[in-house]
Protein backbone atom coordinates (compact mmCIF):
# COMPACT_ATOMS: atom_id res chain seq x y z
CA UNK A 1 0.00 0.00 0.00
CA UNK A 2 1.01 3.73 -0.25
CA UNK A 3 0.53 7.01 -1.07
CA UNK A 4 1.94 8.92 -3.95
CA UNK A 5 3.78 10.73 -1.28
CA UNK A 6 5.92 7.97 0.36
CA UNK A 7 9.44 9.03 -1.45
CA UNK A 8 8.83 12.46 -0.99
CA UNK A 9 10.83 13.90 1.32
CA UNK A 10 10.59 17.45 2.82
CA UNK A 11 13.17 20.29 1.62
CA UNK A 12 16.35 20.12 3.78
CA UNK A 13 15.59 23.64 5.05
CA UNK A 14 12.65 22.45 7.26
CA UNK A 15 12.49 19.09 7.33
CA UNK A 16 13.68 18.65 10.80
CA UNK A 17 12.80 22.23 11.87
CA UNK A 18 10.43 23.17 14.86
CA UNK A 19 10.56 26.65 14.14
CA UNK A 20 7.67 28.05 11.25
CA UNK A 21 8.52 30.06 8.11
CA UNK A 22 5.60 31.25 6.63
CA UNK A 23 5.47 31.94 2.74
CA UNK A 24 6.24 35.85 2.62
CA UNK A 25 6.74 35.66 -0.89
CA UNK A 26 3.11 37.05 -1.54
CA UNK A 27 2.41 41.07 -0.85
CA UNK A 28 0.64 41.37 1.95
CA UNK A 29 -2.72 42.21 0.62
CA UNK A 30 -2.76 38.84 -1.08
CA UNK A 31 -1.14 36.75 1.94
CA UNK A 32 -4.06 38.20 3.58
CA UNK A 33 -6.89 37.23 1.03
CA UNK A 34 -5.42 33.80 0.67
CA UNK A 35 -5.43 33.22 4.40
CA UNK A 36 -9.33 34.40 4.22
CA UNK A 37 -10.12 32.11 1.55
CA UNK A 38 -8.41 29.35 3.16
CA UNK A 39 -9.89 29.96 6.51
CA UNK A 40 -13.65 29.99 5.28
CA UNK A 41 -13.05 26.48 2.96
CA UNK A 42 -11.46 24.72 5.48
CA UNK A 43 -14.01 25.99 8.34
CA UNK A 44 -12.07 27.89 10.18
CA UNK A 45 -13.85 31.72 10.32
CA UNK A 46 -16.84 32.58 8.27
CA UNK A 47 -18.02 36.16 7.71
CA UNK A 48 -21.14 36.69 9.94
CA UNK A 49 -24.26 36.19 8.45
CA UNK A 50 -22.84 35.45 5.01
CA UNK A 51 -26.36 34.82 3.50
CA UNK A 52 -27.76 38.44 3.72
CA UNK A 53 -24.16 39.83 2.25
CA UNK A 54 -22.26 39.70 5.73
CA UNK A 55 -22.07 42.29 8.63
CA UNK A 56 -18.66 44.48 8.90
CA UNK A 57 -16.15 43.46 11.03
CA UNK A 58 -18.06 40.13 12.41
CA UNK A 59 -16.96 37.05 11.69
CA UNK A 60 -18.30 33.68 12.83
CA UNK A 61 -15.75 30.54 13.88
CA UNK A 62 -16.10 27.18 11.85
CA UNK A 63 -15.64 23.82 13.68
CA UNK A 64 -12.02 23.77 12.92
CA UNK A 65 -11.86 27.07 14.09
CA UNK A 66 -13.48 26.63 17.18
CA UNK A 67 -11.19 23.87 18.14
CA UNK A 68 -8.56 26.34 17.58
CA UNK A 69 -9.46 29.30 19.55
CA UNK A 70 -10.41 26.71 22.98
CA UNK A 71 -6.82 25.35 22.18
CA UNK A 72 -5.58 29.02 22.34
CA UNK A 73 -7.59 29.76 25.24
CA UNK A 74 -6.55 26.94 27.45
CA UNK A 75 -3.10 27.36 26.40
CA UNK A 76 -3.55 30.95 27.99
CA UNK A 77 -5.71 29.58 30.67
CA UNK A 78 -3.23 26.50 31.96
CA UNK A 79 -0.44 29.48 31.57
CA UNK A 80 -1.86 31.76 33.93
CA UNK A 81 -4.38 30.36 36.01
CA UNK A 82 -3.07 26.86 36.36
CA UNK A 83 0.51 27.40 36.61
CA UNK A 84 0.61 30.83 39.40
CA UNK A 85 -1.42 29.56 42.64
CA UNK A 86 -1.74 33.28 43.15
CA UNK A 87 -3.38 33.88 39.91
CA UNK A 88 -7.47 32.90 40.19
CA UNK A 89 -10.20 33.44 37.30
CA UNK A 90 -13.34 34.45 36.83
CA UNK A 91 -16.12 34.99 34.46
CA UNK A 92 -18.45 37.94 34.61
CA UNK A 93 -21.44 39.56 32.99
CA UNK A 94 -21.25 41.23 30.05
CA UNK A 95 -23.58 43.86 30.80
CA UNK A 96 -22.26 45.62 33.99
CA UNK A 97 -23.93 48.73 36.38
CA UNK A 98 -23.50 51.86 34.14
CA UNK A 99 -22.13 53.82 36.58
CA UNK A 100 -18.73 51.61 35.88
CA UNK A 101 -17.94 52.89 32.67
CA UNK A 102 -18.27 56.70 34.17
CA UNK A 103 -15.67 55.67 36.72
CA UNK A 104 -13.60 53.62 34.62
CA UNK A 105 -13.00 57.16 32.05
CA UNK A 106 -14.56 55.45 29.12
CA UNK A 107 -17.72 57.65 28.93
CA UNK A 108 -15.68 60.28 28.52
CA UNK A 109 -12.04 59.27 27.31
CA UNK A 110 -12.99 56.07 24.79
CA UNK A 111 -12.27 57.44 21.68
CA UNK A 112 -10.82 57.78 18.87
CA UNK A 113 -9.54 60.91 16.71
CA UNK A 114 -11.04 60.15 13.48
CA UNK A 115 -10.41 61.81 9.87
CA UNK A 116 -12.27 61.59 6.80
CA UNK A 117 -10.87 61.81 3.58
CA UNK A 118 -13.22 64.59 1.28
CA UNK A 119 -12.37 62.71 -2.18
CA UNK A 120 -12.57 59.11 -1.33
CA UNK A 121 -15.06 59.79 1.44
CA UNK A 122 -13.02 56.90 3.92
CA UNK A 123 -12.60 57.72 7.22
CA UNK A 124 -9.27 56.51 9.04
CA UNK A 125 -8.33 56.60 12.81
CA UNK A 126 -5.44 59.78 12.72
CA UNK A 127 -3.53 58.13 15.23
CA UNK A 128 -3.66 54.66 12.80
CA UNK A 129 -2.64 56.73 9.49
CA UNK A 130 0.31 58.77 11.36
CA UNK A 131 1.26 55.12 13.27
CA UNK A 132 1.44 53.72 9.11
CA UNK A 133 3.26 56.87 8.15
CA UNK A 134 6.23 56.03 11.43
CA UNK A 135 6.21 52.37 10.07
CA UNK A 136 7.55 53.56 6.43
CA UNK A 137 10.41 55.16 8.28
CA UNK A 138 10.89 51.68 10.33
CA UNK A 139 10.96 49.98 7.22
CA UNK A 140 13.45 51.96 5.46
CA UNK A 141 15.49 51.51 8.37
CA UNK A 142 15.36 48.02 8.02
CA UNK A 143 16.21 47.39 4.32
CA UNK A 144 19.38 49.88 5.56
CA UNK A 145 20.02 47.63 8.75
CA UNK A 146 20.08 44.56 6.44
CA UNK A 147 22.36 46.25 3.45
CA UNK A 148 24.67 46.76 6.28
CA UNK A 149 24.24 43.51 7.26
CA UNK A 150 25.44 42.02 3.79
CA UNK A 151 28.03 43.88 3.62
CA UNK A 152 29.97 43.45 6.67
CA UNK A 153 28.80 39.88 7.22
CA UNK A 154 30.16 38.73 10.51
CA UNK A 155 32.18 41.97 11.90
CA UNK A 156 28.53 43.74 11.76
CA UNK A 157 27.51 45.77 14.77
CA UNK A 158 24.01 46.62 14.25
CA UNK A 159 23.79 48.94 17.21
CA UNK A 160 27.10 50.51 15.88
CA UNK A 161 25.29 51.13 12.37
CA UNK A 162 21.96 52.49 13.67
CA UNK A 163 23.97 55.11 15.35
CA UNK A 164 26.08 56.10 13.22
CA UNK A 165 24.95 55.78 9.68
CA UNK A 166 23.47 59.20 8.02
CA UNK A 167 20.52 57.22 5.89
CA UNK A 168 19.13 55.20 9.31
CA UNK A 169 19.78 58.62 11.70
CA UNK A 170 17.92 60.48 9.11
CA UNK A 171 15.02 58.48 9.35
CA UNK A 172 15.29 57.75 13.23
CA UNK A 173 15.30 61.57 13.66
CA UNK A 174 11.87 61.79 11.48
CA UNK A 175 10.69 59.19 13.38
CA UNK A 176 11.51 61.19 16.31
CA UNK A 177 10.11 64.43 15.33
CA UNK A 178 6.81 62.81 14.02
CA UNK A 179 5.99 60.60 17.48
CA UNK A 180 6.76 63.97 19.47
CA UNK A 181 4.18 66.09 17.83
CA UNK A 182 1.45 62.79 18.06
CA UNK A 183 1.98 62.23 21.60
CA UNK A 184 2.22 65.88 22.13
CA UNK A 185 -1.10 66.51 20.31
CA UNK A 186 -2.74 63.61 21.62
CA UNK A 187 -1.76 64.19 25.42
CA UNK A 188 -3.46 68.07 25.04
CA UNK A 189 -6.32 66.40 22.88
CA UNK A 190 -5.27 69.15 20.39
CA UNK A 191 -6.98 67.51 16.87
CA UNK A 192 -6.29 70.64 15.27
CA UNK A 193 -2.53 70.00 15.92
CA UNK A 194 -3.34 66.25 15.22
CA UNK A 195 -4.50 67.25 11.56
CA UNK A 196 -1.53 69.32 11.14
CA UNK A 197 0.71 67.39 11.70
CA UNK A 198 -0.62 64.93 8.85
CA UNK A 199 -0.88 67.52 6.42
CA UNK A 200 2.61 68.39 7.23
CA UNK A 201 3.46 65.59 6.67
CA UNK A 202 2.20 64.81 3.29
CA UNK A 203 0.27 62.12 4.44
CA UNK A 204 -2.51 60.86 2.07
CA UNK A 205 -5.35 58.82 1.33
CA UNK A 206 -4.31 55.36 -0.30
CA UNK A 207 -7.85 55.49 -1.64
CA UNK A 208 -8.18 58.41 -3.75
CA UNK A 209 -4.07 59.98 -3.23
CA UNK A 210 -5.12 63.22 -1.93
CA UNK A 211 -4.51 64.95 1.01
CA UNK A 212 -8.04 66.78 1.00
CA UNK A 213 -9.08 65.89 4.81
CA UNK A 214 -11.54 66.77 7.04
CA UNK A 215 -11.56 67.79 10.48
CA UNK A 216 -10.24 65.44 12.98
CA UNK A 217 -13.26 64.49 15.47
CA UNK A 218 -13.57 61.75 18.41
CA UNK A 219 -15.89 59.14 18.50
CA UNK A 220 -16.70 56.87 21.66
CA UNK A 221 -16.16 53.36 20.81
CA UNK A 222 -18.57 51.81 23.01
CA UNK A 223 -22.12 50.16 22.50
CA UNK A 224 -25.02 51.45 24.20
CA UNK A 225 -28.25 49.78 24.62
CA UNK A 226 -31.54 49.84 26.62
CA UNK A 227 -32.20 48.10 30.10
CA UNK A 228 -35.69 47.30 30.71
CA UNK A 229 -38.45 47.28 28.86
CA UNK A 230 -41.32 49.49 30.58
CA UNK A 231 -41.38 52.47 28.67
CA UNK A 232 -39.93 55.48 31.06
CA UNK A 233 -38.08 52.64 33.39
CA UNK A 234 -35.10 51.67 30.77
CA UNK A 235 -31.44 53.13 31.31
CA UNK A 236 -29.01 53.36 28.92
CA UNK A 237 -26.10 50.68 28.97
CA UNK A 238 -22.77 49.39 27.47
CA UNK A 239 -22.03 46.26 26.15
CA UNK A 240 -18.70 46.03 27.92
CA UNK A 241 -15.38 47.62 25.60
CA UNK A 242 -12.97 45.33 27.68
CA UNK A 243 -13.25 42.61 30.17
CA UNK A 244 -11.15 44.21 32.92
CA UNK A 245 -13.55 46.04 35.05
CA UNK A 246 -15.82 42.98 35.66
CA UNK A 247 -12.41 41.60 37.55
CA UNK A 248 -12.08 45.58 38.99
CA UNK A 249 -15.31 45.77 40.65
CA UNK A 250 -15.08 41.70 41.93
CA UNK A 251 -11.80 42.72 43.25
CA UNK A 252 -13.02 42.31 47.08
CA UNK A 253 -15.17 39.56 46.66
CA UNK A 254 -12.33 37.11 44.97
CA UNK A 255 -9.53 38.33 47.21
CA UNK A 256 -11.87 37.65 50.24
CA UNK A 257 -13.33 34.34 48.93
CA UNK A 258 -10.03 32.74 47.21
CA UNK A 259 -7.73 33.95 50.04
CA UNK A 260 -5.47 35.64 48.16
CA UNK A 261 -2.44 38.01 49.60
CA UNK A 262 -1.03 40.53 47.43
CA UNK A 263 0.62 40.28 44.92
CA UNK A 264 -2.21 38.05 43.17
CA UNK A 265 -4.32 38.00 39.67
CA UNK A 266 -7.50 37.15 38.23
CA UNK A 267 -7.41 36.11 34.85
CA UNK A 268 -10.99 36.04 32.63
CA UNK A 269 -11.06 35.23 29.04
CA UNK A 270 -14.63 36.73 27.52
CA UNK A 271 -16.31 38.74 24.71
CA UNK A 272 -15.92 42.18 24.45
CA UNK A 273 -17.35 45.22 22.10
CA UNK A 274 -16.04 48.24 20.68
CA UNK A 275 -17.47 50.05 17.26
CA UNK A 276 -14.28 50.23 16.17
CA UNK A 277 -14.16 52.93 12.88
CA UNK A 278 -12.05 51.30 10.76
CA UNK A 279 -12.96 47.63 10.84
CA UNK A 280 -10.52 46.23 8.28
CA UNK A 281 -8.13 43.84 7.91
CA UNK A 282 -10.16 40.36 8.59
CA UNK A 283 -10.02 38.98 12.26
CA UNK A 284 -7.52 41.62 13.41
CA UNK A 285 -10.02 44.15 14.23
CA UNK A 286 -13.67 43.52 15.39
CA UNK A 287 -16.51 44.79 16.28
CA UNK A 288 -17.00 41.58 18.35
CA UNK A 289 -14.11 39.84 19.95
CA UNK A 290 -12.62 38.10 22.69
CA UNK A 291 -10.05 39.15 25.10
CA UNK A 292 -7.92 37.30 27.62
CA UNK A 293 -6.74 39.62 30.33
CA UNK A 294 -5.51 39.19 33.82
CA UNK A 295 -5.23 41.90 36.31
CA UNK A 296 -2.26 41.58 38.74
CA UNK A 297 -2.73 43.40 42.05
CA UNK A 298 1.00 44.69 43.63
CA UNK A 299 1.59 46.96 46.73
CA UNK A 300 2.08 50.31 45.38
CA UNK A 301 5.66 50.98 44.51
CA UNK A 302 6.17 47.70 43.75
CA UNK A 303 4.42 48.24 40.29
CA UNK A 304 7.62 48.80 37.63
CA UNK A 305 9.04 45.26 38.85
CA UNK A 306 6.04 43.70 38.25
CA UNK A 307 5.45 45.24 35.14
CA UNK A 308 8.68 44.23 34.03
CA UNK A 309 7.84 40.50 35.37
CA UNK A 310 4.47 40.44 33.16
CA UNK A 311 7.03 41.76 30.13
CA UNK A 312 9.05 38.84 30.17
CA UNK A 313 6.54 36.28 30.82
CA UNK A 314 4.31 36.96 28.45
CA UNK A 315 6.75 37.03 25.72
CA UNK A 316 7.96 33.68 26.81
CA UNK A 317 4.33 32.13 26.75
CA UNK A 318 5.17 33.21 22.71
CA UNK A 319 7.82 32.18 22.31
CA UNK A 320 7.25 29.03 23.67
CA UNK A 321 4.82 28.22 20.62
CA UNK A 322 8.07 27.96 18.36
CA UNK A 323 6.55 30.92 15.65
CA UNK A 324 9.59 32.64 14.13
CA UNK A 325 11.42 34.80 16.98
CA UNK A 326 11.38 37.32 14.67
CA UNK A 327 8.03 37.96 14.96
CA UNK A 328 7.59 39.56 17.68
CA UNK A 329 8.91 42.99 19.04
CA UNK A 330 7.74 45.01 22.12
CA UNK A 331 6.87 48.49 21.12
CA UNK A 332 6.47 51.10 24.12
CA UNK A 333 3.45 53.01 23.70
CA UNK A 334 4.02 56.61 22.58
CA UNK A 335 0.72 58.06 24.44
CA UNK A 336 0.01 56.02 27.83
CA UNK A 337 -3.21 55.76 28.29
CA UNK A 338 -5.80 57.57 31.14
CA UNK A 339 -4.87 55.36 33.67
CA UNK A 340 -1.64 53.98 32.60
CA UNK A 341 2.00 54.90 34.34
CA UNK A 342 4.13 52.51 31.74
CA UNK A 343 2.44 50.80 28.72
CA UNK A 344 3.79 48.55 25.86
CA UNK A 345 2.56 46.58 23.44
CA UNK A 346 4.06 43.22 22.19
CA UNK A 347 3.70 43.32 18.37
CA UNK A 348 3.42 40.45 16.05
CA UNK A 349 4.07 40.51 12.16
CA UNK A 350 0.77 40.31 10.69
CA UNK A 351 0.53 39.94 7.33
CA UNK A 352 0.02 43.57 7.09
CA UNK A 353 2.82 44.54 9.54
CA UNK A 354 3.81 44.72 12.72
CA UNK A 355 0.70 45.58 15.10
CA UNK A 356 -0.54 44.99 18.25
CA UNK A 357 -0.92 41.65 19.32
CA UNK A 358 -0.55 41.87 23.58
CA UNK A 359 -0.84 45.13 25.68
CA UNK A 360 0.77 44.92 28.81
CA UNK A 361 -0.26 47.98 31.17
CA UNK A 362 0.69 49.33 34.77
CA UNK A 363 -2.84 50.69 35.47
CA UNK A 364 -2.07 52.24 38.60
CA UNK A 365 -4.92 52.50 41.45
CA UNK A 366 -6.84 54.64 38.63
CA UNK A 367 -9.57 51.92 38.27
CA UNK A 368 -10.19 50.66 41.93
CA UNK A 369 -9.54 53.95 43.32
CA UNK A 370 -12.14 55.56 41.04
CA UNK A 371 -14.77 52.68 41.37
CA UNK A 372 -13.82 53.16 45.39
CA UNK A 373 -15.29 57.17 44.44
CA UNK A 374 -18.34 56.20 42.42
CA UNK A 375 -19.55 53.30 44.49
CA UNK A 376 -18.77 54.63 47.98
CA UNK A 377 -17.28 51.16 48.79
CA UNK A 378 -14.07 50.33 50.15
CA UNK A 379 -11.45 48.64 47.54
CA UNK A 380 -8.76 48.35 49.46
CA UNK A 381 -6.34 45.75 51.06
CA UNK A 382 -5.69 45.40 54.57
CA UNK A 383 -2.00 44.25 55.04
CA UNK A 384 -1.50 42.62 58.37
CA UNK A 385 1.98 42.67 58.73
CA UNK A 386 2.11 46.94 58.42
CA UNK A 387 -1.23 46.97 59.71
CA UNK A 388 -1.77 49.18 56.66
CA UNK A 389 -4.93 49.52 54.59
CA UNK A 390 -4.58 50.86 50.86
CA UNK A 391 -5.88 50.45 47.48
CA UNK A 392 -3.32 48.23 45.27
CA UNK A 393 -1.39 49.18 41.98
CA UNK A 394 -2.37 46.99 38.92
CA UNK A 395 -0.36 45.30 35.73
CA UNK A 396 -2.41 43.92 33.58
CA UNK A 397 -1.92 41.67 30.49
CA UNK A 398 -4.64 41.97 28.09
CA UNK A 399 -4.58 39.97 24.65
CA UNK A 400 -7.02 39.55 22.05
CA UNK A 401 -7.85 36.13 21.14
CA UNK A 402 -8.67 36.63 17.57
CA UNK A 403 -5.51 38.27 17.56
CA UNK A 404 -3.85 35.56 18.45
CA UNK A 405 -5.76 33.12 16.53
CA UNK A 406 -4.99 35.32 12.92
CA UNK A 407 -0.86 35.64 14.28
CA UNK A 408 -0.77 31.84 14.39
CA UNK A 409 -2.91 31.14 11.12
CA UNK A 410 -0.66 33.72 9.71
CA UNK A 411 2.46 32.41 10.71
CA UNK A 412 1.18 28.80 9.87
CA UNK A 413 0.22 28.78 6.35
CA UNK A 414 2.64 27.63 3.80
CA UNK A 415 2.42 26.38 0.44
CA UNK A 416 5.13 24.38 -0.46
CA UNK A 417 6.49 23.04 -3.51
CA UNK A 418 7.50 19.91 -3.72
CA UNK A 419 10.14 17.27 -5.25
CA UNK A 420 7.82 15.73 -7.61
CA UNK A 421 6.53 19.51 -9.01
CA UNK A 422 2.97 19.69 -7.31
CA UNK A 423 2.25 21.95 -4.71
CA UNK A 424 0.58 21.71 -1.25
CA UNK A 425 -0.81 24.03 1.24
CA UNK A 426 -0.41 23.45 4.91
CA UNK A 427 -1.18 24.78 8.12
CA UNK A 428 2.45 24.56 10.45
CA UNK A 429 -0.07 25.32 13.07
CA UNK A 430 1.89 24.91 17.00
CA UNK A 431 0.58 20.50 17.37
CA UNK A 432 -0.62 20.92 20.87
CA UNK A 433 -3.06 23.86 18.97
CA UNK A 434 -3.80 21.92 16.27
CA UNK A 435 -7.70 21.33 15.58
CA UNK A 436 -7.08 18.09 14.65
CA UNK A 437 -4.90 15.85 16.34
CA UNK A 438 -4.78 12.81 14.52
CA UNK A 439 -6.63 12.07 11.11
CA UNK A 440 -7.66 8.01 10.82
CA UNK A 441 -7.77 6.80 7.10
CA UNK A 442 -8.80 3.55 6.06
CA UNK A 443 -6.79 2.71 2.60
CA UNK A 444 -10.10 1.49 1.32
CA UNK A 445 -14.22 1.45 2.38
CA UNK A 446 -13.99 -2.25 2.43
CA UNK A 447 -12.57 -5.84 4.01
CA UNK A 448 -13.07 -4.23 7.46
CA UNK A 449 -10.74 -1.63 7.31
CA UNK A 450 -13.74 1.21 8.35
CA UNK A 451 -13.98 -1.13 11.64
CA UNK A 452 -10.93 -1.31 12.49
CA UNK A 453 -10.42 2.66 11.96
CA UNK A 454 -13.48 3.32 14.38
CA UNK A 455 -11.85 1.25 16.64
CA UNK A 456 -8.48 3.15 16.83
CA UNK A 457 -10.47 6.45 16.91
CA UNK A 458 -12.53 4.72 19.96
CA UNK A 459 -9.03 3.74 21.38
CA UNK A 460 -7.76 7.52 21.28
CA UNK A 461 -11.09 9.91 21.51
CA UNK A 462 -11.37 10.35 24.88
CA UNK A 463 -7.98 12.03 24.91
CA UNK A 464 -7.21 13.52 21.26
CA UNK A 465 -9.60 14.99 18.80
CA UNK A 466 -9.30 12.47 15.60
CA UNK A 467 -10.94 12.75 12.55
CA UNK A 468 -12.43 9.93 10.26
CA UNK A 469 -12.21 10.37 6.63
CA UNK A 470 -12.73 7.49 3.99
CA UNK A 471 -13.50 9.60 0.91
CA UNK A 472 -10.61 10.23 -2.05
CA UNK A 473 -7.94 9.00 -2.54
CA UNK A 474 -5.20 8.46 0.22
CA UNK A 475 -3.22 11.20 -1.35
CA UNK A 476 -6.18 13.75 -1.51
CA UNK A 477 -7.00 12.96 2.42
CA UNK A 478 -3.55 13.69 3.23
CA UNK A 479 -3.83 17.03 1.42
CA UNK A 480 -6.73 17.98 3.34
CA UNK A 481 -5.13 17.39 6.78
CA UNK A 482 -2.20 19.25 6.19
CA UNK A 483 -4.51 22.07 4.63
CA UNK A 484 -6.40 22.01 8.37
CA UNK A 485 -2.80 21.43 10.41
CA UNK A 486 -3.40 17.93 11.40
CA UNK A 487 -0.31 17.04 12.69
CA UNK A 488 -0.68 13.32 12.52
CA UNK A 489 -2.24 10.84 9.30
CA UNK A 490 -2.51 7.13 9.73
CA UNK A 491 -3.54 4.96 7.50
CA UNK A 492 -5.15 1.63 8.20
CA UNK A 493 -4.36 -0.96 4.97
CA UNK A 494 -5.04 -4.84 4.89
CA UNK A 495 -1.98 -5.86 6.91
CA UNK A 496 -3.15 -3.60 9.72
CA UNK A 497 -5.74 -6.33 10.17
CA UNK A 498 -3.74 -9.26 10.18
CA UNK A 499 -1.05 -7.50 12.79
CA UNK A 500 -2.34 -4.32 14.33
CA UNK A 501 0.63 -1.61 13.00
CA UNK A 502 -0.53 1.44 10.93
CA UNK A 503 1.26 4.06 8.54
CA UNK A 504 1.83 7.14 10.95
CA UNK A 505 2.40 10.16 8.25
CA UNK A 506 4.14 13.15 9.83
CA UNK A 507 2.44 16.29 8.55
CA UNK A 508 5.64 18.53 8.31
CA UNK A 509 8.47 15.86 6.99
CA UNK A 510 5.43 13.87 5.33
CA UNK A 511 7.88 10.94 6.24
CA UNK A 512 6.08 8.09 6.96
CA UNK A 513 6.92 4.76 8.83
CA UNK A 514 4.87 1.92 9.95
CA UNK A 515 3.80 1.60 13.97
CA UNK A 516 1.83 -0.80 16.19
CA UNK A 517 -1.44 0.93 17.17
CA UNK A 518 -1.03 -0.01 20.83
CA UNK A 519 2.29 2.28 20.36
CA UNK A 520 0.11 5.79 18.66
CA UNK A 521 -1.37 6.68 22.23
CA UNK A 522 2.57 7.64 23.19
CA UNK A 523 3.41 8.40 19.71
CA UNK A 524 0.75 11.17 19.98
CA UNK A 525 0.61 12.39 23.39
CA UNK A 526 4.82 12.97 22.49
CA UNK A 527 3.98 15.80 19.83
CA UNK A 528 0.32 17.17 20.74
CA UNK A 529 0.81 17.51 24.82
CA UNK A 530 -0.46 20.86 25.83
CA UNK A 531 2.76 20.36 28.89
CA UNK A 532 5.04 20.16 26.17
CA UNK A 533 4.31 23.68 25.64
CA UNK A 534 4.12 24.51 29.19
CA UNK A 535 7.05 23.12 30.35
CA UNK A 536 8.73 25.65 28.78
CA UNK A 537 7.54 28.41 30.95
P1 LIG B 1 -5.74 48.91 18.96
O1 LIG B 1 -4.74 50.00 19.24
O2 LIG B 1 -5.29 47.92 17.93
O3 LIG B 1 -7.13 49.44 18.72
P2 LIG B 1 -6.03 48.72 21.77
O4 LIG B 1 -4.73 49.26 22.24
O5 LIG B 1 -7.24 49.59 21.81
O6 LIG B 1 -5.88 48.08 20.30
P3 LIG B 1 -6.46 47.22 24.14
O7 LIG B 1 -7.53 48.10 24.64
O8 LIG B 1 -5.12 47.28 24.79
O9 LIG B 1 -6.32 47.38 22.55
O10 LIG B 1 -7.01 45.71 24.15
C1 LIG B 1 -6.20 44.60 24.46
C2 LIG B 1 -6.13 43.61 23.31
O11 LIG B 1 -7.44 43.32 22.81
C3 LIG B 1 -5.37 44.13 22.10
O12 LIG B 1 -3.99 43.93 22.27
C4 LIG B 1 -5.93 43.28 20.99
O13 LIG B 1 -5.26 42.03 20.91
C5 LIG B 1 -7.36 43.04 21.42
N1 LIG B 1 -8.27 43.92 20.68
C6 LIG B 1 -8.54 45.21 20.93
N2 LIG B 1 -9.44 45.70 20.05
C7 LIG B 1 -9.75 44.66 19.21
C8 LIG B 1 -10.62 44.51 18.10
N3 LIG B 1 -11.38 45.52 17.68
N4 LIG B 1 -10.68 43.31 17.48
C9 LIG B 1 -9.92 42.27 17.91
N5 LIG B 1 -9.09 42.35 18.95
C10 LIG B 1 -8.99 43.52 19.61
Amino acid sequence: MGSPERSIFAPASWQHSSTFAPDMSQPNEDRLKTLIGHAKEYGFVFPSSEIYDGLSATYDYGPCGVELKNNIRQYWWAAMVRLNEEIVGIDAAIFMHPTTWMASGHVDAFNDPLIDNKDSKKRYRADVLLEEHIAKYDQKIAKEVEKGRKKFGDAFDEAQYRATNPNVKRSQDRIDAVEARMKAALDSNDLVALRQLILDEGITCPVSGTANWTDVRQFNLMFATELGSVSGESSTIYLRPETAQGIFVNFLNVQKSARQKLPFGIAQSGKAFRNEIVARQFIFRMREFEQMEMQYFVKPGTEMQWYAHWKEKRMAWHRALGLPTDHYRFHDHIKLAHYANAACDIEFQFPMGFKELEGIHSRTDFDLGNHEKHSGKKLRFFDPETNESFVPYVVETSIGLDRMFLAILSAAHQVEKLEDGSEREVLRIPAPLAPVKLAVLPLVKKDGLPEKARTIIDGLKLEHNCQYDEKDSIGRRYRRQDAIGTPYAITVDHQSVQDDTVTIRDRDTMRQERVPIGELGRILSDKVDMRKLLKQL
